[in-house]
């Protein structure tokens, strides 16, 4: 690694790195093409979140062959198979090797201030300065839970997503789980599938099929450019940032996990959790309204795809459009259980996630606490931020996402270095036809 250590033990570098998932390590592999000496900040160990903060069966959601990330990509023989925590975590890694990425695991980053043109980076161990900073720490380091959790009565367990491991961690009975995109979906499927009585309490979510007229869905929001859609080109970007994740399971049976497949096998579905009020848990009658509206997206979707696959004739090659059904609502769904009788042992929050910008001290937040950023160039000069959802693209929350991302977002960090130096330069030149008063 390249680095100048001053004269207080203080070491110099031109870019820090934070954070040593496969974002950071994109964003260094397009860095060191350019030969902008850099280093990587990790906490824990590299891939981190995979390692300590996914439930045991978890596969990718996205095919193999769909993470490419800048100079490396699925060279097996299942490029339509979906990794597991293991696969996953030994990918990234192999990635940081490959690359040979100058990382510095078990170093946590406490502080990051402007320190005149430049940035101090303060970790456990020393201080950087550095004249740019990508911030790679993630995007889901924190699991949100709603406000009413405080209500819920002290003999019913809660855990979050990111505690969540497997079904016998849990006390026996029954389980409410609270969030139905894809990692809601997934753990009530796993824990009814153990043999545990599940009721799902459903908010706004996306529905869509596993494979659709025989092929991915992921392979067809990729070559229909779906997930290319760049940040610029939505009407809100601020609400397609916060939307929920597609309802998707990466299971080697391929099979659709939407909410007519968790009610088949006896999940029980109640609208969205809205209150705890005396020990009764109340849900939202907005439950049918929830489905139809991820129905239309779904199909939506659909028709982009057909419209798509026409223009480009495919339509003789490939299965023909498919109708999927309506997602089927029983006619009254509870509005309330009595948490207290007993029938509930666990509450599982899987209301999503937020990142942790607890260490940031450069004023960029917004008063929701989240970066204002345009596409990731973070308004403040010479910061970056990568791996946040449509951050440029749909897809930029995803592994396969970093990959241009990361092109793009060094291309900005090289062309601000180089206007950097030229300033400095300039100003450190003699002004000519200014008399020195010295003669
Ligand atoms: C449950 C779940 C399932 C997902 N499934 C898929 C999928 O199937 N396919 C897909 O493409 N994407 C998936 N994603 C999305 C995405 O790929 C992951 O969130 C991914 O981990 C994001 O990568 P990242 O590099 O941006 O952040 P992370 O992998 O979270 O890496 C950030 C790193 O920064 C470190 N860090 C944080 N703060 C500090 C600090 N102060 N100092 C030093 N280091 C710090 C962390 O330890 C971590 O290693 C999933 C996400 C979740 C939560």
């Amino acid at each position: 690694m390249i680095h100048r250590v001053g004269s207080r033990g203080k070491r110099y570098i031109t870019t820090v790195i934070i954070g040593a998932g496969h974002a950071g390590l994109a964003m260094s592999r397009c860095l060191a093409e350019r030969s902008i000496d850099h280093v990587l900040l990790e906490r824990g160990e590299i891939a981190n979140s995979w390692k300590t903060e996914r439930w045991d069966s978890l596969r990718l959601l996205t095919p193999n062959w769909q993470s490419r990330l800048p100079g490396y990509r699925y060279r097996g023989d299942d490029p339509d198979g979906f990794r597991t925590m293991p696969e996953t975590i030994e990918f990234i890694e192999r990635y940081a090797r490959v690359i040979s990425a100058p990382v510095r695991t078990h170093t946590e980053v406490i502080s990051v201030r402007r320190s005149d043109d430049s940035y101090e980076v303060a970790t456990d161990q020393t201080i950087w300065h550095c004249d740019t900073v990508v911030l790679a720490s993630g995007a889901c380091n924190i699991p949100q839970v709603p406000a009413l959790s405080t209500a819920v009565p002290a003999q019913i367990a809660t855990l979050t997503s990111a505690q969540y491991r497997n079904p016998a961690q849990l006390d026996d009975g029954g389980v409410l789980v609270v969030g139905a995109s894809a990692t809601g979906a997934q753990i009530a499927d796993e824990i009814h599938r153990a043999g545990r009585p599940v009721i799902l309490a459903v908010g706004e979510h996306v529905r869509v099929p596993r494979i659709y007229r025989g092929i991915d869905i992921q392979r067809w929001m990729d070559v229909a450019g779906v997930l290319d859609e760049r940040y610029d080109q939505v009407d809100d970007v601020v609400r397609v940032r916060n939307g929920p994740s597609l309802q998707l399971a990466g299971y080697p049976d391929r099979r659709m996990i939407d909410l007519n497949s968790l009610a088949q096998i006896g999940v029980k579905l109640v609208g969205r959790l809205v209150g705890i009020d005396n020990g009764k848990a109340q849900f939202s009658g907005s439950l049918r309204n929830m489905c139809a509206l991820a129905d239309l997206k779904m199909n939506r979707l659909l028709g982009t795809i057909d419209e798509w696959a026409s223009a480009n004739g495919l339509d003789s090659e490939i299965r023909p459009p498919h109708q999927f059904g309506p997602t089927e609502v029983e006619p009254s769904p509870p509005l309330g259980i009595d948490l207290m009788r007993g029938e509930i042992k666990t509450i599982i929050w899987a209301t999503g996630y937020r990142p942790d910008y607890s260490w940031l001290e450069v004023p960029v937040l917004d008063h929701k606490g989240r970066i204002r950023h345009d596409g990731g160039i973070v308004q403040c000069p010479g910061m970056y931020l990568i791996g946040m959802p449509f951050l440029r693209r749909r897809k930029s929350s995803l592994i396969d996402g970093a990959c241009d991302d990361a092109r793009d977002l060094s291309t900005r960090l090289a062309s601000y270095l180089s206007q950097r130096s030229r300033a400095l330069q300039h100003a450190r030149q003699p002004r000519q036809g200014i008399a020195s008063p010295l003669g």
